[in-house]
């Protein structure tokens, strides 16, 4: 019936251009069938291009920046400025900007043309291309629109832009032509972080100095540094461009606000892994095209859980470089799904009832010479250093869970937390049956009795040799190990990925810097070092054990025991945030010195405005749909059916469709009461001025108000006709894909 039998209606054109979008082509750009060796990362000037176009000494003093933080001499940034306007104006681009993450969840960039004039003696103008060392460190976008949290008072509104060399340069193109993009980081005038990138690299930093000083202290004498490193797999949604633009909801908040479930959700579990419709491989295919040109090494595709969810993980970078790129990622699939027609949805919770979009941090830490320090090695040093970093991790966890559980806190994600779909909102680590084991058993002091793994005797107790592939998998644990790193499963997928790691980084840091004194304690009691490290590991296995869990995270019954443990149960947004109001729980940043007293206020302040913004601009959008679209349409039926009703003759007829009026009739007095107790609401909330107490409430007593009234107009879109209901529905939007 789909095709001539389909009405006038907005909501029927609309899926006609949806089913019909296969007949429509899409160019194919040129040159994505090219060999992805040959193009990768070729839109990119970062270190091998630099190694390749500067001078010998401009390169060495910039790895002397990069390795020893070393400030980088004016020559050098004067040599890589050339090279890079070079290198840029060679392939056609005009303008720079320096690209940073303020706190607002988004990038920010600001254009300046390559261009200066150059006036001659006889007052004739000439423009050139130049781009000075100056220009490519320091830019100084107007700040005062972006939040500060209180930081800056408006005399003193400027805000800095810095270069970051440790992430690679590139180019953004499109049909609006070329533009260079400095990753850079942005901070105010007395060195405040305003942005997500500064307190990401602090944190790095320090878990650089810890772990560097305690591995030296379990005899790892001559490591030089520590990296993080970060693979972020990222959920989205696809939806047909067409259905969103009819949406308000979509449009204004990401998430659909009505709309009942279809028939059928994800029950039949066909969608995970199944075969990608080729409508969504073309779009797939051109996005990893535009990420390898940035050097975004895209390695994994694949169908979610939900229908219309997929995601896309890249190969693991260092910490820095990947949160970058998991931000350019998320707008390179924004904008290729415009063009492929589609809307790219990064909401944790775009549609009620099915799964959300999470993005997993796969997070692990290595030494200078590439080992991974999260992976079981060969040696009986490196089983005991495994053992340790990872005890050191657990306990990292468990001393900071709440304020890891506050930094992925957002309004979308509380749809996810706690949901059972998703990671509970209670920060709990999995380590797989084998390792609990060992841990279990060191905690007893007793030797592994594990039977599948082998024991090697280390003449201090016994530590089994573990083989890489023992984890067996958790899809309810929020912190996982998986091998050979912990994987942050409860992270949303809008997230700024930087803000978590940076807590996560910090924690850890904070940790080992307390093993380390611990440990010189232990040294001296115990007299061998390596008795002294497997003592330790087992007081921090002893004093963490309660975060340890590995049964069910979604059930009732964990959630019980975590109580009963004294666990942090922060069940939203509204509650996770006000950790940062204690600085017991906060002081570890600060003492770490990547935020501040001042930055982690100022992150509160941000972090709760936003979430009453969100939620205001949901609650008055979802007030205007039913005002807008409910109502009238609930009237339009209900004078239908009145119609009908006169028109009928036989008294037992007319009986029976009595009740039909009244069904919806009571629907739609649902719908007015509902509307009219939360317009009521949302006045009193207005009123309140503590930002604190107004998020609460609106937590606590707006929103759920606002489902009550949600569920009323779902069940009027069951009771409506449809063709006169105007909003596309759940089946239109979540399956219309997989046609084609
Ligand atoms: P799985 O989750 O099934 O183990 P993969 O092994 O493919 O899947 O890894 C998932 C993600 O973890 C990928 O993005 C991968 O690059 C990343 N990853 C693998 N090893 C590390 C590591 N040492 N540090 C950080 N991320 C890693
Ligand atoms: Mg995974």
């Amino acid at each position: 019936m789909l095709n001539s039998e389909l009405g006038t209606s907005m909501r029927f054109q609309t899926l006609k251009s949806a089913l019909h979008f296969p007949e429509r082509k899409v160019e194919k750009p040129t040159g994505i069938n090219t060999p992805v060796s040959e193009y990768f990362g070729n839109l990119t000037f970062g270190l091998a291009q630099m190694r390749e176009k500067l001078p010998r000494d401009a390169y060495q003093n910039l790895l002397k920046t990069l390795e020893q933080g070393k400030k980088l001499p004016k020559e050098t940034a004067e040599a890589i400025a050339s090279a890079v306007k070079e290198w840029s104006v060679n392939k056609g681009v005009t303008h720079f900007c320096h690209w940073f993450q303020p706190m607002t969840g988004l990038t920010a960039e600001k254009h300046d043309a390559f261009i200066t004039i150059q006036s001659s003696y006889h007052s004739e103008i000439r423009v050139i291309e130049r781009f000075t060392g100056s220009q490519l460190i320091q830019g100084e976008p107007d700040a005062s629109s972006f939040p500060s949290g209180g930081m800056r008072s408006t005399f003193e509104a400027r805000g800095y832009t810095t270069w970051d060399p440790s992430s690679p340069m590139f180019i953004i193109e499109d049909e609006a032509g070329k533009t260079l993009c400095i990753p850079t980081v942005y901070f105010g005038y007395h060195g405040q972080a305003l942005d997500c990138k500064t307190p990401l690299l602090r944190s790095i930093e320090a878990i650089n100095h810890q772990a560097c000083d305690f591995l030296k202290l379990i005899g790892d004498v001559d490591v030089k540094r520590v990296n993080v490193t970060l693979g972020v797999e990222q959920e989205y949604f696809l939806i047909d461009r067409n259905f969103v633009a009819l949406r308000p909801d979509l449009i204004m908040t990401g998430r659909t606000l009505l709309g009942s479930s279809s028939p059928r959700g994800q029950q039949l579990e066909d969608h995970y892994f199944g075969a990608i419709p080729s409508r969504v491989k073309k779009f797939m295919q051109e996005a990893e095209f535009e990420l390898f040109k940035l050097g975004i090494p895209a390695k994994t595709r694949h169908n979610e859980v939900a229908p219309s969810q997929f995601e896309l993980a890249p190969i693991f970078e260092d910490a820095n470089v990947a949160a970058d790129h998991n931000t350019l990622t998320m707008e390179i699939l924004k904008k290729v799904a415009l063009k492929h027609n589609f809307v790219c949805l990064m909401h944790e919770k775009p549609f009620a009832g099915i799964n959300g979009s999470g993005k997993h941090n796969n997070w692990s830490i290595s030494n200078d010479k590439g080992e991974n320090l999260l992976e079981p090695g060969t040696t009986p040093h490196q089983n005991l250093r495994f053992l340790a970093v990872m005890a050191v991790v657990i306990k990292a966890v468990y001393d900071h869970s709440a304020v890891l559980r506050a930094s992925i806190a957002s309004p979308g994600n509380d749809h996810r937390l706690g949901a059972n779909e998703a990671p509970p909102a209670i920060i709990s680590v999995f380590l797989g049956s084998m390792l609990e084991k060992v841990f279990n058993d060191i905690e007893q002091g007793k030797s592994s009795q594990a039977t599948d793994a082998q024991i090697i005797d280390l003449g201090v107790g016994k530590i089994p040799n573990i083989s890489k592939d023992y984890t067996d998998r958790n899809r309810t644990s929020p912190f996982a190990f998986t091998g050979n790193k912990f994987e942050f499963r409860a992270v949303g997928s809008s997230t700024i990925v930087s803000i978590p790691m940076t807590f996560l980084n910090t924690a850890v840091a904070a940790t080992f810097r307390e093993a380390s004194e611990r440990l010189k304690g232990l040294i001296k009691q115990k007299g061998t070092r390596d008795e002294a490290v497997m003592e330790l590991v087992r007081e921090f296995a002893i004093e963490s054990k309660n975060v340890r869990y590995d049964g069910n995270g979604y059930s009732q019954e964990w959630r019980d025991e975590a109580a009963r443990r004294g666990l942090p149960v922060l069940n939203s947004t509204a509650e996770a945030l006000e950790i940062f109001k204690q600085p017991k729980a906060t002081d570890f940043l600060t003492k770490e010195n990547v935020l501040s007293s001042e930055e982690i206020t100022s992150r509160y302040h941000i972090m709760v405005e936003r979430y009453i913004k969100t939620i205001d601009i949901e609650i008055d959008t979802l007030l205007e749909l039913v005002q807008t679209y409910v109502i009238p349409t609930v009237e339009k039926q209900l004078t239908k059916l009145h119609q009908s009703h006169q028109a009928m003759t036989l008294p037992s007829l007319k009986t029976k469709h009595m009740v039909r009026i009244a069904n919806l009739q009571k629907t739609f007095e649902d719908i007015l009461t509902r509307q009219e107790e939360l317009m009521k609401l949302v006045d009193q909330v207005q009123g309140l001025h503590d930002e604190g107490q107004r998020m609460k409430k609106l937590a606590s007593e707006v929103q759920p108000l606002s489902y009550k009234l949600r569920e009323a107009c779902d069940a009027a879109e069951k009771l409506v006709a449809d063709e006169l209901w105007p909003l596309p529905k759940y089946r239109e939007m979540l399956f219309t894909n997989s046609l084609s």
